[in-house]
């Protein structure tokens, strides 16, 4: 792997494709796979992953908002793509660019047929989500007469799936409430079901549902974070390889006397001498102030350095004393070690919040061969 000159969150395509064939070899042939790319595929590259996606003949992309999906169609994605959580405001854009809402009440239901009706469409694709227990988005199950009745003779639009989200399919302890959301969700689904005149397809799982309950795969799966190389549990993180490393240099070293401090507020107070190296990026590359303070560490030529003081905007410093380096060399922030897993639990959070909050003002770098 090169050596990186500045700050770039590294993504490696190979360890893309990995993840999508080990989840595909979790459920059936036969079921279809949906790729979650929302929030720039999970902080990565929205466009790129999408492409290799597109290339790896997934079914579906989905993103959370029409905005993101339009990116999408300008750079020439062709799959279908899913909007989970599209807003009235954009309902024109949308099918505009062809693209497939969630429809998870009757205020968007309603704002989407008369929209569809607006552009003269006929038999546009629609997904029904239904709250099964998340109390999220969603209709619920005594809604479903009053959808059907909403949509009976209007051909504007057509119910191509049916769909839920779980709560906790990461934690087996909840097992006995995940059980309770698929069997509300199979009697919703097949209620539809028998009451439309053309199929539908249905989906409940995310990436921990696609290995903890495969059972209820029903006719796709939803996966996340699984693609990015994350399984939510040591077991499953070991079959997978996280696609994002960042990394950054060393910008200055800077020898510090016994108590002299080190940035902002002076948070950082040495009773010795040490050496700190300064890194350059910070809270608005989206390595928050809660990783400073020796909470969290880095890694410089393979050993340990913990990030002192409070993180600044643009620059951190990092307690490099007893550690062979020199200004220029490269710093792992997360990738193999600390992985992005290990990174967020320093700080109580968990790797989908520290990788989609790495900011666009990092360069992405894609590796392939
Ligand atoms: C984000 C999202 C997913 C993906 O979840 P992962 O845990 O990342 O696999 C699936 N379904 C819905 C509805 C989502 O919002």
């Amino acid at each position: 792997m090169p050596r990186a000159q500045e700050t770039v969150l590294e993504i490696d395509l190979r360890a893309l494709e990995h993840n999508y064939r080990y989840l595909r070899s979790k459920s059936k042939p036969t079921t279809k796979f949906l790729a979650v790319v929302k929030a720039f595929a999970y902080g990565s590259d929205s466009i790129r992953i999408a492409q290799e996606l597109e290339n790896l003949e997934v079914d579906y992309l989905a993103v959370a908002y029409v905005k993101e999906g339009v990116q999408l169609r300008n750079a020439g994605i062709k799959t279908p793509i899913f909007v989970l959580h599209p807003q009235a405001a954009n309902f024109k854009e949308l099918i505009d660019f062809d693209l497939e809402p969630s429809i998870y009440s009757f205020r968007t239901l309603k704002g989407f047929l008369q929209k569809a009706s607006d552009q003269g469409r006929t038999n546009y694709p629609v997904h029904l989500k239904f709250n099964t227990g998340l109390n999220r988005l969603g209709f619920k199950v005594q809604d479903i007469d009053s959808i059907l009745s909403c949509l009976n003779g209007r051909g504007e639009l057509k119910i191509a799936s049916v769909f839920s989200h779980l709560a906790a399919s990461d934690d087996l302890n909840e097992a006995d409430f995940t059980q309770k959301q698929i069997e509300l969700f199979e009697k919703i689904a097949t209620g539809i079901d028998g009451k439309l005149t053309y199929s539908l397809f249905k989906h409940l799982l995310n990436t921990s549902g696609i290995i903890n309950y495969p059972e209820a795969q029903y006719d796709m799966v939803r996966s996340g974070i699984g693609l990015y190389g994350f399984g939510n549990e040591a077991r499953i993180d070991s079959e997978l390889k996280p696609i994002a490393t960042l990394k950054t240099v060393i910008s200055q070293i800077h020898t510090i006397a016994p108590d002299e401090t080190v940035g902002y507020n002076r948070a950082f107070r040495s009773e010795k001498q040490r050496v700190t190296a300064t890194l350059p990026l910070g809270h608005a590359d989206g390595i928050g102030r809660q990783y400073g303070n020796g909470k969290t560490f880095v890694t410089v030529n393979g050993k340990k350095a913990p990030i002192i003081g409070n993180v600044c905007m643009d620059m951190m410093m990092i307690d490099i004393t007893d550690i062979n380096c020199k200004e220029g060399d490269e710093i792992i922030i997360f990738g193999e070690e600390p992985t992005a897993e290990e990174f967020a639990t320093t700080a109580n959070t968990i790797s989908y919040e520290l990788l989609t909050g790495i900011s666009q003002r990092v360069n992405r770098v894609f590796i392939k061969e």
